[in-house]
């Protein structure tokens, strides 16, 4: 049974908010360590100093230093490396690390495969349409030929999927909406992946990727947008055939069967 979604618990807005709290010393270390990446204009595999300097740089406790270098790292903004070469370097901004503290969010808040479907079937379509209009015509093509021509038309893993999907939110251009929607459909294909191990692209996935493809490099943004609705409706149809509890609780991430 279904729990009406009216009768669920609401926020207080009077209630302390979270991040009103006062941040502890190694949040704060983080928050430095992020500016100091952004002012020096450090890039992904860029290595951070070593521990020593940090803890000369930040002037606070190996256990504090350690605590906001494990802050970062499980929002993948850092990597830390050990044995030979080991170090901190600064890791990829992936919606798809963003989708892993959504999902915590999302099955706190009780949320369901269905509506996190809902979610993706109303985004994406924007996603596709931005993508169309970049005006970075040569990255849009750099990005899209793949899937446009066939090329990728052997690759029936689910990572294919998600990185087509990926370049999408990517050539949106907006990073606000490349990352916080790009993370939903990455939420989507780890819920998908925490339900069966077996599931592969269809050939009608296929297809469609190529015609969204074509639509993008076209800058077609209406067709591009009819595309993904399109092809969204077959994925849910394709997930329900496949998977009949598709509709529950959202699961735990990090328990792929
Ligand atoms: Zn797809």
């Amino acid at each position: 049974m279904k729990s009406p979604p009216a009768k669920r618990r609401r926020r207080s807005a009077s209630r302390a908010h979270p991040a009103q709290r006062a941040p502890k010393r190694a949040e704060k270390v983080a928050l430095q360590i992020i500016q100091d990446i952004v002012t020096e204009r450090k890039r992904e595999g860029d290595k951070l100093p070593n521990e020593v300097e940090m803890l000369g740089k930040y002037a606070v406790s190996r256990s504090s230093l350690r605590e906001a270098l494990r802050l970062l790292e499980v929002q993948g903004l850092v990597t830390i490396r050990s044995g030979p070469g080991s170090g901190t370097e600064v890791g990829r901004i992936n919606p798809a690390n963003l989708a892993g503290t959504l999902a915590l969010y999302l099955m706190m808040d009780r949320a369901e495969m269905e509506q996190l479907l809902d979610a993706w079937g109303m985004v994406e379509p924007l996603l596709a349409d931005l993508a169309a209009r970049n005006a970075d015509r040569d990255y849009v093509r750099a990005l899209m030929e793949p899937f446009a021509s066939g090329a990728a038309e052997g690759e029936r893993a689910m990572q294919t999927g998600l990185d087509f999907h990926d370049a999408i939110a990517e050539l949106s251009g907006n990073p606000v909406l490349g990352l916080v929607l790009g993370a939903v459909g990455a939420l989507v294909t780890e819920q998908v992946r925490l339900r069966t191990s077996s599931f592969e692209l269809s050939d009608a996935t296929v297809h469609a990727h190529e015609a969204i493809a074509r639509a993008v490099i076209a800058g077609d943004g209406p067709a591009a947008a009819e595309a993904m609705r399109d092809h969204l409706d077959e994925v849910r149809a394709e997930l329900r055939a496949a998977m009949p509890d598709i509709g529950g609780a959202l699961r735990p991430p990090g328990q792929a069967l």
